[in-house]
């Protein structure tokens, strides 16, 4: 029925990936980079073009735009939503995609950095994109398919209803948020100006999977305050905040409470990065669990674990959790 139309979500998805969106946990501004902007304007006049007339960004970067009912059928306004930043883990400058075309199972080899190989062993699910298109980035950066194919699967979907009228549909609202890596993409989302009754975010794993649910999530930091004297006289006197540090990691359960070690909607808690030196010493670690009480209960089980004697702590050093 729709033969003809030219599918635009992956012209879109290789323009989009080579724009740094990527977000920063250090920053205290919001939106934490003011990158991130860069694509939002470019997606508004991309909107302003495919006739969604109310596109806009707002001061925040959240980019807001209606696709108008064709129905006369009373229907539950619906959301479609992505975040156009990308994780701080690994660089997201000068990305440069490339596509495999028709990709026949084999491991993928980066161009830019050979050691860095897509092998069909670590990801099986490979395997049933035989014969499809592949897109990669080239080995020295993240590609920021997380979420910009979510970005543009949304913007494909606006200029088709927008292209096919004929289609009949509610009122379906867009919405792109900014700093969604960090912990921070509902932050100044404004739901009452967004107007939808049932939402959906574009930011999944496999083709066809849908999640109806979700955990709820903190972050704790611990840390931990050495005691520093010259090493020829620090006998007695010196406490070295890094081995305290590799005490409490080392202390942490073995069997239980780890993301290695739960599935399904078992919770945990999960150190994600040391930093520091002799002196002082930070252990950031993300919490989750399926029930919001559940976080503050590891937050005290890993308070409790640390007050206890096993974990070799002067009090007053132990300065904040
Ligand atoms: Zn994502």
């Amino acid at each position: 029925m729709f033969s003809n139309y030219q599918f635009t979500a992956s012209e879109r998805f290789l323009r989009y990936v080579q724009v740094d969106t990527q977000s920063d946990p250090q920053s205290s501004a919001f939106p934490t980079t003011e990158k991130q902007k860069e694509l939002s304007k470019i997606l508004v006049e991309e909107l302003l073009e495919i006739g969604l007339t109310d596109a806009h960004m707002d001061e925040w970067g959240y980019v807001y735009a209606t696709i108008p009912s064709t129905t006369d059928k009373k229907v539950p306004v619906i959301c479609f939503c992505a975040h156009v930043d990308t994780a701080p883990d690994c660089s997201g400058t000068g990305v440069k995609p490339i596509v495999h075309k028709n990709y026949q199972a084999q491991d993928i080899v980066l161009p830019d950095d050979t050691t860095q190989v897509i092998r069909t062993s670590d990801y099986p699910y490979l395997k049933t994109l035989t014969g499809h298109d592949i897109i990669t980035a080239s080995g020295t950066t993240l590609l920021g398919s997380d979420d910009k194919a979510g970005v543009a699967e949304i913007m494909d979907l606006a200029n088709f209803l927008m292209t096919h009228k004929e289609v009949k549909h509610g009122e379906i609202k867009i919405l792109f948020t900014p700093d969604e890596e960090v912990g921070k993409g509902t932050a100044k989302v404004d739901l009452k100006k967004l107007g939808a009754q049932y939402g959906y975010t574009l930011d999944g794993g496999e083709a066809g999977s849908l999640e109806d649910e979700t955990f709820s999530a903190d972050g704790t930091s611990v840390v931990i305050n050495g005691v520093i004297s010259h090493p020829g006289y620090a006998k007695d006197k010196l406490v070295n905040a890094m081995k305290i540090a590799g005490e409490i990691l080392s202390g942490l359960p073995k069997d239980r409470l780890s993301p290695e070690t739960t599935a399904g909607k078992d919770g945990f808690i999960h150190p994600v990065g040391v930093s520091g030196i002799a002196e002082k010493c930070t252990i950031d670690f993300i919490i989750r669990d399926f029930v919001t009480a559940g976080l503050k209960i590891k937050e005290d089980f890993y308070v409790h674990r640390l007050k206890k004697p096993c974990v070799h702590i002067p009090k007053p050093l132990l300065n904040s959790l």
